[in-house]
């Protein structure tokens, strides 16, 4: 379908594409494969502005928004959704610094960013804290004219890779949430180490870590935004990146559904193809649409969010969570369609369905997401009453 992008948005989703057949396509199993971090094409990625899509123009950006960053996610993820990860956590852990970050703090690290030149990760998980994200135990301590971190994080996407970290802590624990402020911790501080590479079921290429904080000091001016204020931070910055999130179900199912198609043109049983059977041109039917539909959400609430509303969370969660159920559900009926080779790695679409699988669980659950989305309605049924 048309959806009349500007000569700007078009070139920004040809060159991706580009990017994606010819440098992600040729090694996306071997990475899979190997557990390999994609940095030559995190360099490529860099070398076409695409670190500084979203980032203004006065801190080394392109000033685009979202929305073009939703293009750039949606086709590394036709192609790799390991690569995708690595690329949008970038934007994750920068969100922070530029919605809440001061003055100082952007003219320090977001010409970095923008540039690819430092990849950044964003630490909010922790053992005890996944879903109920405000149970965070990792502290921050004041002390003189310094922070003194303890605590680890888990599963943090980019670990160990990226040299800027935005991490939630707690500055006061009675207040509960209340009480999280978010910060900038950098690579090489010293009290700050990483955990193994988490062995992972999908997106291998992407690195998740540990980071760990031992009696690790950071200056104060490290501080987002104000104490108390971390949970706001967090909860607006996953605002902002969840229809990253339904970008890439829209680009895996898109891979899924074309690799699919094509083999179903090409398999010849009872001496046709494949794809003359009814059945099969149903299944692909419904792939299609709910592909559609998918990118048709996606595309209106990463406009919509950069359209500078004020409360989105309803609107991200929903593109998140419908994007993403179509990605994993059309990554499984492209096995299907294709039959044994589907399960084979020979074929693209075994690593796609692993993959998809972790859409509906990182950026808060697919559960959560509708917790959200209920939250909102029934303020909103509130309000109409
Ligand atoms: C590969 C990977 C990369 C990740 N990257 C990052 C990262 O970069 N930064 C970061 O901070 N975190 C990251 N995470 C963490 C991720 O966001 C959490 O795993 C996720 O939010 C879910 O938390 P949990 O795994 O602890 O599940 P749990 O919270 O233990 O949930 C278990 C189950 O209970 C359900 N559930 C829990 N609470 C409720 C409820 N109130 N209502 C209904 N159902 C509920 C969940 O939906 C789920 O099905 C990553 C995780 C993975 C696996």
């Amino acid at each position: 379908m048309d959806y009349f992008l500007t000569e700007d948005q078009q070139m920004i989703k040809d060159l991706a594409r580009e990017i994606t057949e010819e440098k992600v396509l040729p090694v996306r199993a071997e990475l899979d494969e190997k557990e390999e971090f994609p940095w030559e094409i995190m360099k490529t990625l860099a070398q076409s502005d695409f670190f500084g899509l979203y980032i203004p123009e006065e801190y080394g950006g392109m000033g685009k928004g979202g929305f073009e960053l939703s293009l750039v996610i949606e086709e590394l993820s036709r192609g790799c959704l390991g690569v995708s990860t690595t690329y949008a956590a970038n934007a994750l852990g920068t969100y922070p610094v530029l919605l809440y970050g001061s003055e100082e703090q952007k003219k320090k690290y977001l010409p970095d960013i923008a540039s690819g030149k430092r990849l950044v990760a964003f630490g909010l998980t922790e053992a005890n804290a996944g879903s109920d994200a405000a149970g965070v135990r990792t502290t921050a301590k004041p002390d003189g004219s310094e922070y003194v971190l303890n605590g680890t994080k888990q599963w943090i996407t980019n670990g160990g890779e990226a040299e800027i970290y935005t991490v939630i802590a707690m500055t006061d624990k009675s207040k509960g949430a209340r009480g999280a402020s978010a910060f900038i911790v950098e690579k090489g501080t010293p009290g700050f180490s990483f955990g193994k590479k988490e062995n992972k079921l999908g997106i291998r290429a992407s690195a998740t870590r540990e980071l760990v904080f031992e009696n690790c000091r950071i200056p104060k001016e490290n501080l987002i935004s104000k104490e108390g204020m971390g949970f706001i931070v967090a909860m607006k910055t996953l605002d902002k990146s969840r229809t990253g999130v339904g970008a890439q179900g829209v680009g895996v199912a898109q891979g899924a559904f074309e690799a699919a198609a094509g083999y179903a043109k090409e398999r010849q049983q009872f001496g046709q193809p494949v794809i003359s059977f009814q059945a099969i041109q149903h299944m692909l039917a419904d792939m299609a649409t709910q592909i559609e539909a998918a990118r048709a959400l996606v595309y209106s609430v990463a406009k919509y969010i950069d359209s500078a509303a004020k409360e989105v969370s309803k609107e991200s969660a929903m593109a998140k969570l419908f994007a993403t159920d179509v990605a994993m559900k059309v990554t499984v009926d492209a096995i299907q369609v294709m039959g044994g080779s589907g399960y084979m790695r020979e074929y693209p679409v075994e690593k796609m369905m692993r993959d998809a699988k972790i859409l509906q669980i990182y950026e808060g659950t697919n559960q959560i997401q509708r917790n959200i989305i209920g939250q909102v309605l029934i303020k909103e049924t509130a309000k109409k009453r």
